[in-house]
């Protein structure tokens, strides 16, 4: 068995993965840790798979899963934790934003410290623009004021934890995964670790706007309802007013016989309902959406080739 698994999902990142490999050589192979590598491959449309092959041939701790298409990062992560098989378990990208030394010090504070379970790194200045990290942080106060669960402003996905908790990661079976929940629904002792991330090595990151966007809208509703809620709050709002409307229309008529001409009123009236039941129809859209989707029970990912490690040997530098 292995002490230590880093798992990597890697997307077309041809330039990183042997740069990565050996910077992992650098820093564990003279440690005491016994570990392996378990790449994911999600359906790069570079040489990545080919370069992870020959590390394997090279390596046997070295782990190869790779997807039919691009799954994306969540579905690449849960691959990996599937398959590795080591004490502890590290989530680490492939590009070198992430030095594998960090995740050493990550490492060898677990073991120092029997009553944490997980350790995660978390950035404290982030290299983004001015208005990326209001966004963010809007989106982290929202978030932490409507859901039970609890989120960390600038903790990443590189983390490292004991087998029990990949266990009970991999035993959620959502279709839509949002890590940054389903790592703090589960529970553990957690530590912070702060660290800065580095440039990226080669490549380009494959985060746009629009994908951030999409993935905060995920959390949002992976892991509150409170939006359902909003058209109960609503609803009672209108109602509330409507009567005092009413109210004021009745004594104005019967008091000082003022006839309203409600044209615009009406209008008006009509546009804002109509408007607020849409808005909510289509947030009871989104929700019903993922239950159709998660209820025809899809697997999250498609693994089309799998190489696996085995324990033992560090590989024959003749090679
Ligand atoms: N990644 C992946 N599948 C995707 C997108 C990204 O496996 O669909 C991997 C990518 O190869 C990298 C990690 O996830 O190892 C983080 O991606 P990236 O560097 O683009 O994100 P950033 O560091 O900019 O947040
Ligand atoms: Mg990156």
């Amino acid at each position: 068995m292995f002490d230590l698994s880093l798992v990597v999902p890697c997307f077309n990142e041809e330039d990183n993965v042997d740069d990565f490999y050996e910077a992992v050589k650098s820093v564990f192979d003279d440690s005491d840790y016994n570990y392996e590598i378990v790449f994911v491959n999600d359906g790069s449309r570079d040489k990545t798979f080919s370069r992870l092959r020959m590390i394997h041939e090279k390596d046997p701790r070295v782990a190869v899963v790779s997807f039919s298409r691009n799954f994306g990062k969540e579905a690449a992560m849960l691959a990996g934790l599937k398959r590795s098989k080591g004490a502890l378990v590290c989530i680490i990208d492939a590009d070198l934003q992430q030095h594998p030394s960090v995740a050493k010090k990550m490492a060898d504070f677990l073991k120092a410290n029997d009553e944490y379970d997980c350790v995660v790194a978390y950035q404290q200045e982030r290299k983004e623009s001015k208005s990326m990290q209001r966004m963010k942080k809007l989106f982290y106060k929202i978030i932490n004021r409507v859901s039970d669960t609890e989120f960390v402003t600038g903790a990443s996905d590189f983390r490292i934890f004991r087998r029990c908790m990949a266990e009970s990661i991999v035993a959620m079976p959502e279709y839509h995964r949002f890590s940054k929940g389903i790592f703090s629904w589960v529970g553990y002792n957690t530590y912070f670790m702060p660290y800065s991330a580095l440039e990226r090595n080669a490549g380009e990151t494959k985060w746009s706007f629009k994908k951030l966007f999409k993935y905060a809208v995920e959390g949002f509703i992976s892991f509150t309802t409170f939006p359902l809620k909003i058209a109960t709050f609503l609803g009672i709002l209108t109602s509330f007013l409507s009567v005092i409307y009413f109210g004021v229309v009745v004594i104005q008529k019967l008091f000082f016989g003022i006839d309203v001409p409600g044209y615009p009123t009406i209008i008006g009236l009509i546009l804002l309902i109509g408007g607020l039941q849409l808005l909510i129809l289509g947030i009871i859209g989104e929700y019903l959406a993922r239950i159709y989707i998660q209820s025809k029970n899809r697997p999250i990912y498609i693994e089309k080739e799998v190489m696996s490690s085995e324990s033992g040997e560090k590989p024959n530098e003749s090679k």
